[in-house]
Parts: C-alpha cells; structure tokens; sequence
C-alpha cells in the first residue's frame, strides 16, 4: 500500500523546499523503499512550457515529454526512479480535468464545486503520480506542495491532503513543513514567532505538521527548538534544524542525523533496513577537495537568473566531479557581445551556449561560437547552441552569406535553421511561413533517439546510439546539409525516425573539441553517473586549460 508525505511550506517561498523533499526520498530510497515525488503547483498555467523563465526558472523536461517545474530535476538528481507528466501538475491541469468531465455530463448534473470536486481529483492526481493500480506503484510518495501556507491559491491542495490523511488513516500519510527562523542581527537572536504562525495556520485548515524543517541561517540550538515544540504542538525530536550549507548534497545526512526518515518511517509504519549514505558523503568529500579547477563562460541571455539554467549549473558541477575538479561558471551577456569585445572570452577555458528562445543575444553567441571556432576554444552549443554554431559556420566557411534561422529573421535567403515544415514540402522548395505556430503546442519534446556516426567525437562519448530529451521548434534545415558537410562541418547524429541532425561537430584535425548538440543533455545528468558529454567537455576544458 502507498504512503505519502506531503511537504508544505510556510513564511517565504526559496526556503530550498524541492532540495528538502528530494534528500527526505533519498534517505528513503537507501532504506531500500520505493519511492516517488510529486510537485504540486498552484498557478492556473496548464504548464510551465510558456512561462518566462526569469519568473518561474528552467523548465524542466521529462523523459515521456512533459515541461514541469525545475523541483522535477532536483527530484531525478537525488532518486533513482525517473520523473513522468504525472510527476507534476497544476491548478490549470485540474480545473481542465474537472471541467472536461463536467461537459461530457460526468457529474449527473450536479454543482460541481471546490469541494469535494476540485479535491478529488487532486487527490486522484496524486495518486495517479504515485501510480496506485499499477506495476509502479511505489512505497511511498512524496508530495510537494508548491507556495506558502496562508495563500489563497494553494488552499485546495492543502485540503485535498487533510482528507486524504482522513480518508487513508493517520499511519498513512506524514505531514512534514517546511519553515523559516530568521536571525535577526540587531537582537542577536533567532525569530520563532513566523514559525509559530505559519504552523498555526496549517493547523486552522486540519493539518497538524508531524515534522518540521526549520531553515535558518545556523542550527538552531535546543532550547529554541523546545520552544518551536511547544507552540506547534510538533514533538521536539521533530523540530529539525536546516541550516545554509555550502552544497546541496549534505542535506540528506544533516536531515538523517536529526531522524527524520527514522521519524517518518514510525509514523507511517514502514519497517525497512537502516539508511545508508556512504555515496553521499563521498560525493559531498569530491565536492569540497577538488583537485583542480576550470572557468566555463557561459554566453546566454538569462544571465541574470541562474535558476534559468538550474539543471545545466548541476551537469557542469558532475562534470567537475568526474574529472576531480571544480567548474566555475561565469555568465557573459551575449547581448553585449560585439566583435570589438569579443576577444574577453580569451580568460576562460571553454565556452558553452546554452539553449534559448526569441532574437535577443543571438548574434552575440554567433560571435562566441565564431571564437571559439577560431581560437580553437571547447564549445559546447547546446539546442540553440548548435543552430548558432551552424548559422556561423554557414556564413563564415560555407559561403552562405546571410545565413540565420527563421526564428530571427524570417527573410533570411539562407534558412540553415528553420521550422520543419518551412523546408518539408511536396516540390522540394524552400517554404517560408507566415504565421508563428501555437506557443503552447509544437515543440519537438521528450526523449528520442538517434544514430551516432562512426569516428566522431560523438562516437567516443555516446558509442552508436544517442537517448537524449529535447525541447525545441526549430531544426537544421535538411536542404544545407550537404553544402555545410562539404564546406567541412560533421554531422556526427541523426535521429532515427525522422532523420533529424542531432549533432554537429568539427574533425579532430581542425579543432580540439567543438560540439553542438540539438537535444537538452542536462536533464539527464546526476551527481553518480555525471553524464558523458559534460564529463568530456570539463576534460577538453582542462586539457585547453593546461596546454
Ligand atoms: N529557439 C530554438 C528552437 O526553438 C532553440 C530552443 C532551445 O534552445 N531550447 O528550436
């Protein structure tokens, strides 16, 4: 029978909620249960998909091709079972549920109402994430539900979870919240007063908290905590202290050491063997004494944010861990990159150009990969990062004069990069459309494989077949192919239904390392395997670094 924990969180949102979740479902997964998360998000947005990403951070990519909230890429991260569509849903997913049923007439003509309509069915959610009544179904799930206790839109959610802990009985679902404890400097003290209120309003709506996580700045010494204790009525060996860490990946042995999982375990009646977090202590131990160090420049437009690029940072960071060594990653602006300021990108030690949407920066990054091309730098280009690299090698050695994607420049005479059917039509011309496609539903999504040509790089890295996840519109036009590979530019993947480039790179012979991948690698990278491509790209780094 599943359990679930749900995880709330209260005073203020970026208390680390996802990271608390995911370390809670890693400790319990090395108990040897099976375990699952679930992202529950409040906005009316069906999906993260069209949200900007300065508001909402990286859209994160399931294998199955959902875009869900970047907690997913925490979630995969730390647990071995990997994340589905029904890993994550919104206000907007429910209500569309819920209203579909009530117009095919589902409700027999009833008042569908929050209560106890909106409420089902997130509890059906729910347990669709956990997959209840299927091969999947996991020991316990975790759910995660997105904002703060006190606001309006997360009411629902919350009552969904005290029913569900009616309906289900006390030692089936654990309530665990998350909290902040202010150090105020001026007093000198730590502040307990948000947490007592915060706890006071989840228990107004039913929810008494079995355990909580309190975040500060310190750990918060004993006597606060029985205080905390006494005013939430939440056991003190369940008030725990989370205090700021310099890595991630410390949070499940500091959250273990104070018994949560032992607490939790109790709670829901799970008899499982001891934790074990031997593999988090060496990867924390990697982490702290690396024996080298590399700066990546990283030519983007969301240079400000680098939650835009969450799952991204954590590769690079793999990738230092595989190759012992620290990544420093330096964002450069590619909107103020010019050719007369192009040559700053000669302090780093390799350039990436990472993915992206709209016109903004992009003759910026044209210009870096340009460089890099140049100066016999490491490039990666990742989805947008490989149309660039096409687009410059295109205009500077193919001849192409001109040459862009129709995503900045519609007219362009050279389309090397452009929507599928703006190149795929009966006569074999070139097809020019006027009209822009849905925003919310054409993207190339999810995992899809390709074959990888013998004696490339990407042979080395990935052997003859490439799985990776993808989220883009836009794809080299098949047309230019033949004049950029006899112009010298390697196609070293294609994917095998549709015969897509996958991948570009330069031979061996010119350039040390330069690859452009169409497909998002980062989504699949994890702190204990790292992932080959940014394992091989942190290699060539330090090898420029070093020559
Ligand atoms: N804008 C490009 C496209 O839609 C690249 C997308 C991306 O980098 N994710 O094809």
């Amino acid at each position: 029978m599943t359990k679930y924990v749900y995880v709330t969180g209260g005073v203020v949102s970026s208390l680390g909620k996802g990271i608390a979740s995911a370390s809670l479902a890693a400790i319990l997964e090395s108990r040897g249960l099976k375990v699952t998360l679930i992202k529950l998000d409040p906005y009316i947005n069906v999906d993260p998909g069209t949200m900007s990403p300065f508001q909402h951070g990286e859209v994160f990519v399931t294998e199955d091709g959902a875009e869900t909230d970047l907690d997913l890429g925490h979630y995969e991260r730390f647990i071995t079972t990997r994340m589905k569509k029904a890993n994550n849903f919104t206000t907007g997913q429910i209500y569309m549920s819920v209203l579909e049923k009530e117009r095919r007439g589902d409700y027999l003509g009833k008042t569908v109402q929050v209560i106890p309509h909106i409420t089902n069915e997130i509890q059906d959610f729910v347990r669709r994430g956990a997959g209840v009544g299927t091969a999947d179904a996991v020991d316990v799930a975790i759910v995660e539900i997105g904002g703060t206790v006190g606001d309006i839109e997360s009411l629902p959610f919350l009552e969904a979870a005290r029913q569900m802990s009616l309906k289900a009985g006390p030692n089936n679902v654990a309530f665990v919240h998350l909290t902040y404890v202010p150090w105020i400097a001026a007093a000198g003290e730590l502040k307990t007063k948000p947490t007592q209120h915060t706890v006071q309003k989840l228990r107004e709506i039913g929810i008494q908290p079995d355990a909580l996580l309190c975040r500060a700045d310190r750990r918060i010494p004993d006597d606060e905590r029985e205080k905390i204790s006494l005013f939430t009525n939440v056991p003190e060996y369940g008030v725990i202290s989370m205090w700021d860490v310099n890595t991630i990946y410390k949070v499940p042995r500091m959250l273990h050491e104070q018994g949560l999982d032992q607490l939790i375990c109790t709670k829901l009646q799970l008899n499982t063997r001891s934790a074990d977090l031997k593999r988090w202590d060496t990867l924390v131990s990697e982490v702290e004494n690396p024996a080298k160090d590399v700066t990546i420049a990283m030519c983007g437009k969301y240079t400000d944010l680098s939650d835009s690029y969450k799952s991204l940072n954590e590769a690079l960071r793999h990738a230092g861990i595989h190759n012992h060594s620290r990544v420093n990653i330096e964002y450069v602006d590619s909107e103020l990159l010019t050719a007369d300021n192009i040559d700053q990108l000669k302090q780093y030690d390799a350039v990436l150009v990472p993915g992206g949407f709209g016109k903004r920066g992009v003759e910026g990054k044209i210009l870096a990969a340009q460089y890099a091309r140049e100066h016999k730098m490491p490039y990666l280009g990742i989805c947008l990062g490989m149309q660039v690299a096409t687009i410059e090698y295109a205009r500077h050695l193919a001849g192409l004069t001109g040459a862009n994607s129709t995503e900045f420049d519609p007219e362009t005479p050279h389309p090397v990069i452009a929507l599928i059917d703006e190149w795929q039509d009966a006569d074999g011309s070139i097809q020019k459309r006027d009209e822009k496609s849905d925003l919310g539903g054409t993207m190339r999504l999810g995992a899809q494989s390709s074959d990888v040509a013998p004696g490339t790089l990407a042979y080395d890295i990935y052997g003859s077949v490439v799985t990776e996840r993808h989220r883009h519109r836009y794809e080299a036009n098949e047309k230019y192919l033949e004049r950029l590979q006899n112009a010298g530019l390697v196609i070293s993947a294609i994917t095998q239904r549709e015969k897509l480039t996958e991948m570009v790179e330069l031979p061996r012979t010119v350039h040390p390392w330069y690859v452009g991948v169409q497909f998002h690698p980062e989504f699949k990278s994890t702190p204990w395997d790292g992932h080959p491509l940014f394992t091989a790209f942190i290699k060539a780094a330090l090898d420029h670094k070093a020559a």
